[in-house]
């Protein structure tokens, strides 16, 4: 069993049709997936088909965008019910708000001479997709401005950058008990990863897991050996379980399939806390 439970298709911000993530995971041997878009479920059908056809196994997934006192959390939710009323509303939000935030980067970006308009952010973006700066980042690859996207975040887009505006993400223990009610299983995504902007405290960690938290990822490539050995105490101390992912974004990133992997008995404890009805997708 080779299990990767966080990736993203160009539903949200990666590069790859969500058939074409499917059909890469069963081509590199991989036995299941999660598909994991910001903010968005709307990749799960393709890649339902992709998964029956290609016989891998899907976990339907989405990544959240929550936040603590401004700090951004990725909190992943698993078998949640996709059309759950509030949940849907929080997403809606959520993705409106990057909307309207991406427009006011643009205008930032643009005042000072850098070659991106909104409409080459959009020609980045598959209809309907969740943005995210990503999409800004492949403009300017597109404009010859950049080499890759790495580079754009590197020099104008990481959260330090005068460049940087927020959009509206929900409260973390909020979006804990949200992802709970819609029936899902919420996984805090790389707990830890500070090098690119601040996380929080274990004691949010704490009232997340009270809230009803399920597991902390912490085999994650922006996890390195003192912040994993970190978390994985964290979650044996709260009895959350740990999992292990790649989060994929296709050719957007380094980030291999499957090069973390989460153990069998992990995946059967999410199938067992999710009250959803919505299953893994099996042959
Ligand atoms: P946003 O959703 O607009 O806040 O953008 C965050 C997304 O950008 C995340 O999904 C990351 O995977 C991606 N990202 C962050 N840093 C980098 C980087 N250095 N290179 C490529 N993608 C990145
Ligand atoms: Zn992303
Ligand atoms: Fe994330
Ligand atoms: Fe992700």
């Amino acid at each position: 069993m080779a299990i990767d439970l966080h990736t993203h298709s160009n539903a949200s911000d990666g590069t790859h049709d969500p058939a074409d993530v499917v059909a890469e995971a069963a081509h590199h041997g991989l036995t299941t997936i999660a598909l994991t878009d910001h903010d968005t479920t709307g990749g799960w059908d393709e890649a339902t088909a992709a998964a029956l056809e290609r016989g891998i196994d899907l976990v339907p997934g989405v990544e959240i965008s929550t936040q603590h006192n401004g700090i951004s959390v990725h909190l992943l939710a698993y078998l949640v019910d996709p059309a759950h009323p509030d949940l849907v509303a929080e997403m809606e939000h959520a993705r409106a708000s990057r909307d309207t935030r991406m427009e006011r980067m643009v205008a930032l970006l643009a005042k000072d001479g850098i070659p991106v308009t909104m409409e080459a952010v959009l020609a980045q973006a598959k209809d309907g997709a969740t943005l995210g700066r990503p999409h800004v980042a492949d403009a300017l690859v597109a404009a010859g401005y950049v080499r890759t996207r790495g580079e754009a975040f590197d020099n104008l887009l990481h959260d330090r950058s005068p460049y940087y505006v927020r959009h509206y993400a929900p409260d973390v223990v909020k979006a804990v008990r949200l992802v709970r009610d819609a029936g899902g299983v919420p996984v805090m995504a790389h707990p830890f990863a500070n090098r690119r902007g601040r996380t929080v405290t274990d004691h949010v960690i704490e009232q997340m897991a009270e809230a009803g938290l399920g597991g902390l990822e912490v085999y994650h490539r922006d996890h390195l050996g003192p912040e994993r050995a970190h978390a994985l105490a964290l979650a044996d101390r709260l009895g959350l379980f740990a999992t292990g992912s790649s989060d994929y974004h296709g050719t957007g990133k380094e980030n291999r399939l499957g090069e973390n992997t989460t153990d069998p008995a992990v995946l059967a404890q999410i199938e067992e806390q999710a009250t959803s009805g919505v299953a893994v997708v099996r042959r």
